[in-house]
């Protein structure tokens, strides 16, 4: 049982660490895979890049929806999970933290340095001009925009994702950049259909190449966006370890996979290679030096 923890906590102990986080990693703080990939709670089509500038109403349904989903993403905070990769990132085990999230919880955690290799939900960028400006800012202008639709639209879905029937989008009035005057904005996230720019990926190769190990944190690695990573890093001979609930399409590719809950795994795996925090430094945790629920080796 923790013959497996012992063995993370060897191999993460030697330092050199490149961390490649996804969706699981936040799930903890609330927050469903709301890009898409990884297909947690996917009910709806994701938008694809080609859809959000092409077609006036789907950008219309999804501003709508995404102004009601925003305040629930607003709201989350960092978990465990996040603060012990902070840890073990200002520890000096943790050289570089690569995650597939748009919802800044890392750097909310006090995670140094972060590459967002799909951005940030929370900022928006105009495809006009290229003008960047706050989630917040734009929220501001689209309640203006918009007055009363919040309480109008009772079916907000737990998991942010929002219900809107026809005559509730028609409604909705989508706002334009003030910067040039009318350039379109939009989410500074990837979507579906657009690339990653080419040299955030090569940010990305380069930090991977001077890893000692490569360490997946919650992501299933469906989507080659991350993926590619895991086969850079096979092909140079980098150990991969990867710790996610369920099975990964990085695993046949890994020196040891770890299946169990991210938020518990992690502030042990913390505690073990740096030493434990001072008591009460740690808010939430009853995480003891072996934590429960690791599987054993497969
Ligand atoms: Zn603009």
């Amino acid at each position: 049982m923790t013959e497996t923890f012992d063995v993370l906590a060897q191999r993460v102990a030697g330092g050199g660490v490149v961390v490649l986080s996804g969706a699981g990693l936040s799930t903890e703080s609330g927050i469903p895979d709301y890009r898409g990939p990884s297909g947690v709670a996917r009910r709806h089509t994701p938008m694809t890049y080609q859809t959000f500038t092409r077609d006036p109403l789907a950008r219309r349904r999804y501003w709508a929806r995404s102004h009601l989903g925003w305040r629930l993403m607003a709201r989350a905070e960092p978990n465990d999970g996040h603060r012990a990769v902070a840890r073990l990132q200002r520890g000096g085990l943790v050289d570089a933290v690569i995650t597939q999230n748009v919802d800044g919880l890392h750097t909310a955690a006090g995670s140094p340095s972060v590459v967002e290799l799909h951005g940030r939900l929370d900022e928006v960028a105009c495809l006009g001009c290229g003008n960047r400006t706050s989630r917040e800012e734009l929220d501001r202008r689209l309640r203006e925009a918009n007055p009363g639709f919040d309480a109008r639209v009772a079916a907000v879905n737990p998991d942010g994702d929002v219900d809107l029937d026809d005559a509730d989008v028609a409604g909705f009035r989508v706002v334009d950049c003030t910067f040039c005057g009318g350039g379109m904005l939009k989410p500074d996230v990837v979507f579906f259909g657009e690339t990653v720019p080419a040299p955030r990926v090569a940010h990305c190769f380069d930090l991977v190449e001077r890893a000692r190990l490569l360490l997946v944190l919650g992501s299933s690695l469906t989507v080659m966006s991350g993926r590619r990573f895991v086969l850079r890093a096979a092909k140079r001979g980098i150990p991969v370890v990867i710790v996610n609930q369920g099975v990964t399409r990085g695993d046949g590719y890994a020196a040891l996979t770890v299946d169990a809950p991210l938020g518990r795994v992690l502030p042990a795996l913390a505690d073990r290679t740096l030493g434990a925090p001072p008591p009460g430094s740690r808010p939430g945790s009853g995480a003891g030096p072996v934590p429960a629920g690791v599987a054993a080796p497969a």
